[in-house]
Parts: structure tokens; C-alpha cells; sequence
């Protein structure tokens, strides 16, 4: 009989001899190594006794590897500073924005202390929690009231149930529109207990559409901006202003979702299609929903700004409780806002209107310094720079085109693929796409303070591939 293979498990400290692991513990944390190992350690016992005879025991290698894999997993988790290479700006799966110095600065002040969040330090009395944002969103966008919750999703929700539940919402069928993996613009209206009332095509609604459709039934007319979607040969149905014109005239609330919502005019980027919030206030909407994280550039939040009574309405109603704005992204919203006060300082400042606003030759310029020093690195055997397209969010909308410069990166002895997941791995993870086996870095969404440990993440994983527990 073979010997037990169960007596020759090695020991967690034997384990954290092992280079690797060893590795990990300094990374990370000893005492989620130490997990880590006892974990596996546990698996390896269990998938002997179970079948004793034909399972041999793993290599200390192996389970170095099991057990670095494992770590990584569980470090996965928590959230990691990362260097988005994608040329997406407006990055769902990456935070969408990144907040301007005082918008950081702000949530740190109020997250070390106490802050006057429902107080009013004037008269010591209670305050809502709104007052902090609702002036300086009246003065930047023309509005009458404003209301902020948690994100758009939850102030259309609020909205819908404070203004319309049990009654109907007149949307053309062209708006139903899906944003990302999980909102859906009918779900939406359903959970708030409006009635859709659907009305025209997905590619013609017309103005007769909305006036047959208005009935005893109805409580409002909803106008969604279709963002990240385009129909191409859509045409001739009503414009804007007409609706809201036929709203007015019908004596019903006009709700203009414009998701992503731009305080400044976008066109000096190039996109020409985003939706103003001061001009849909100005054509007459009566309530303008739109996302603080979005192009506005703050933090996740949802701004309602429109009619007093309507918006006085919502904030009574236990939704608008329910998604109330985390006071931190409050901080950091009213601190974006003050910088759009000044036009060239939200500009300057704001990181998602720099990375906008920069232009295609010093993209070109930086592309052409940092790719020899990509290309030094041992992992990558050749760089060529390349113009190219980057699209605000992700989705190729042809009105959300940017141009940009992109190094293609051709690895050295492993697959492209491969090097795109050790970057992501990484000490600094780089987050980029891979086309036609080459890792394309687009500059457009890294920030210039990001160049030099863009670099260094190639070097670092030339270093000792094999060695470095980040190659698993
Ligand atoms: C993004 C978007 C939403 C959802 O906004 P969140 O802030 O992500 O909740 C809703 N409607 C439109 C038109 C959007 O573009």
C-alpha cells in the first residue's frame, strides 16, 4: 500500500516560506494569507479522503498557486484604484467619473467629522437636507426648485410615484430604452405604480401619437433622451418642444428624463447631441431629471430641478426618504457645482471635462513618448501608435465619437489576452481592450499623472513573470 498522501500535506508555515505566498503576505495581509492557506489546505484534505486512491497530493507549487489565486480572488473584492486605458470616459464598470480636487477634498472634510448636513448653524434649527445644493442648482440651470437623491434611476422612481401612481404616463415607444446591464426605462415606470401608456413606433412617434394617447388617465408626458442607443432611419416624429408645447396646452406635467445631463455645451467636444439641463428648463419642461454622474462629472446622485410644486411633491413623497443622497456625495456634489460658477475653472478642473477637452495632438504627442517606453518593457516585443476612436460610454453612438490616440501593444511571448489580464492584476491595475492580439492603451481616459505608472505596469510584469504572484 502507498503511503497516506494525507500525512505528507505540508504545513501553513511551510507554505509561507514558499516565494510566492510569501510574496502575498507582504502584498496583502498576513492574516488573509494565512486564511487563504488554512482554506485550501482544507479543500486539498477533503478531495483526498474522498478519493484516497486516485488523488496524489499536490505539489508545493501547486498549492502556492491555488492558494495565490484564491488570495486575489478575495483581495478582487474590495475596490482598487485602477488606470482606465479603455478611451471610455463615462466608464460604468469603472465608477463612471472621476471626482474634481474639491470635490475629493469635500468628502473627505465631511467624512472626518461632523457636518452641518440637516442643520442650519444660522438658527440651530433643522434644515433639509436638500438646501445645501438646491441654490446653486437653481442659479446653474435657470430652475425654479431642485431636488437631489441617490442616482436618476431613483429620482425617476420618485418622481413617477409622487406625480403619477396609479395613473398614466404617456412615453413614445422610441424611449423605452435600456441603460447598461439593469435599468430599464418600463421596469421603472411599473415599480413606481405609474401606468405606461406606450405610444408611436420605436422609430416614428408623432405629436398626434401623444395628443390621442392623453386621457382622464393620464398624470403626465415623460421624454427620455435615448443616450447610449441610436436608431439609425428614425425620423419625423415629434421634436421636443412640441410635447412639451402640447403639455402646457393640456394642463399636464412635462417629466424630461435627459439622463446624462451637461451644464456646459458638449459640441466644444465634438458631441453635439447631449442634452443641455438650462435649455430643457428653458424650453419649458417641467420637471428635467439627469445624473450628477455623468457629464456633469460629480458623484453618483440623481438631480431633479424643475416646478416648486412638483419637486415640493416629490420630496414629501417616502421614496424621495428612501433614496436619499449619501451626504458624502453630497459634499462632493455641491463642491462640482461651485466650480461651474465659473465656466473655465469646471473646465480646467473637472477631470471628465479635461479629459474631453483635451486635444488630439497632445494625446498624439504623449502616445508617441510613452509607447518606446512600453515598448523597453520585457513583456512587449513591438508598439505602434495609432489614431482612433473612443466613444464617451462605451457604445458606439456615432454622436458620442471622440477621437483619440491609442498605442497597440504587441506582446512578447504570451498571448495578448494574457497581458491584458496581468495588467488589470497588476500593483496599478490598467484596465485596456485587446484587439487583434495587441493591448490597445487609449490615452483619451488616462489622466497625464497616469503616464508613468502606466509605464511601470509593463515593466513590473517583465520583471519576473514566474515569480511575481500577480502572474497567476
Ligand atoms: C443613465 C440614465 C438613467 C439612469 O441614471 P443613473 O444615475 O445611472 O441611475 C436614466 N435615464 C437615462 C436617460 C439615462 O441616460
Amino acid at each position: 500500500m502507498s503511503p497516506n498522501p494525507l500525512r505528507s500535506i505540508p504545513s501553513v508555515n511551510e507554505l509561507l516560506e514558499n516565494p510566492v505566498v510569501k510574496g502575498l503576505v507582504d502584498r496583502i495581509s498576513h492574516n488573509t494569507v494565512v486564511n487563504s492557506v488554512r482554506t485550501v489546505l482544507d479543500e486539498v484534505r477533503l478531495e483526498l479522503q474522498a478519493s484516497a486512491t486516485e488523488h496524489t497530493l499536490p505539489s508545493v507549487s501547486e498549492l502556492a498557486d491555488r492558494i495565490a489565486r484564491r488570495v486575489l480572488e478575495t483581495d478582487e473584492r474590495s475596490l482598487r484604484p485602477v488606470i482606465n486605458a479603455t478611451g471610455i470616459v463615462l466608464h460604468a464598470g469603472l465608477g463612471r467619473t472621476i471626482l474634481a480636487e474639491d470635490a475629493a477634498a469635500a468628502i473627505a472634510v465631511a467624512a472626518g467629522g461632523y457636518a452641518s448636513v440637516e442643520l442650519d448653524l444660522v438658527s440651530g434649527k433643522h434644515r433639509r437636507r436638500n438646501h445645501a445644493v438646491e441654490g446653486l442648482l437653481k442659479e446653474l440651470t435657470g430652475a425654479e426648485a431642485a431636488l437631489v437623491l441617490n442616482n436618476n434611476a431613483g429620482g425617476t422612481l420618485a418622481a413617477l410615484a409622487a406625480l403619477a401612481a396609479g395613473r398614466e404616463v404617456v412615453v413614445s415607444r422610441g424611449h423605452l430604452i435600456q441603460i447598461g446591464c439593469s435599468y430599464r426605462l418600463a421596469e421603472t415606470v411599473a415599480a413606481s405604480g405609474a401606468v405606461l401608456r406606450e405610444v408611436g413606433s420605436v422609430n416614428r412617434t408623432t405629436i398626434g401619437d401623444y395628443a390621442d394617447a392623453i386621457g382622464e388617465r393620464t398624470a403626465a408626458l415623460l421624454l427620455v433622451h435615448p443616450s447610449n442607443c441610436t436608431l439609425a432611419g428614425s425620423s419625423g416624429g415629434a421634436a421636443p418642444a412640441e410635447v412639451i408645447d402640447l403639455a402646457r396646452r393640456r394642463k399636464l406635467p412635462l417629466i424630461h428624463d435627459i439622463g446624462a445631463g451637461a451644464l456646459v455645451d458638449f459640441s466644444q467636444f465634438g458631441l453635439v447631441e447631449e442634452p443641455l439641463v438650462p435649455r430643457s428648463v428653458a424650453a419649458g419642461a417641467d420637471l428635467v431629471l439627469f445624473s450628477g454622474d455623468k457629464l456633469v462629472g460629480g458623484p453618483q446622485s440623481g438631480i431633479l430641478v424643475g416646478r416648486r410644486d412638483l419637486v415640493a411633491k416629490i420630496e414629501k413623497h417616502p421614496l424621495a426618504r428612501a433614496l436619499r443622497i449619501n451626504p458624502l456625495a453630497l459634499a462632493a456634489l455641491v463642491a462640482t457645482l461651485r466650480l461651474y460658477r465659473e465656466p473655465e475653472k469646471a473646465l480646467r478642473e473637472i477631470p471628465l471635462l479635461a479629459l474631453l477637452g483635451t486635444s488630439l495632438e497632445n494625446l498624439q504627442n504623449r502616445a508617441a513618448r510613452l509607447a518606446p517606453q512600453i515598448e523597453a518593457a520585457a513583456v512587449v516585443k513591438k508598439t505602434e501608435v495609432l489614431d482612433g476612436t473612443a466613444y464617451l460610454a462605451g457604445d458606439a453612438v456615432p454622436s458620442r465619437r471622440l477621437t483619440t490616440a491609442t498605442i497597440a501593444v504587441e506582446p512578447e511571448g504570451l498571448a495578448a489576452d494574457r497581458l491584458a489580464g496581468l495588467l488589470r492584476v497588476g500593483k496599478t491595475p490598467v484596465v485596456a481592450a485587446v484587439r487583434e492580439d495587441r493591448v490597445m492603451i487609449d490615452l483619451r481616459s488616462v489622466l497625464p499623472r497616469q503616464d508613468i505608472p502606466l509605464v511601470e505596469a509593463f515593466e513590473a510584469i517583465s520583471a519576473k513573470p514566474e515569480e511575481s504572484p500577480q502572474a497567476i
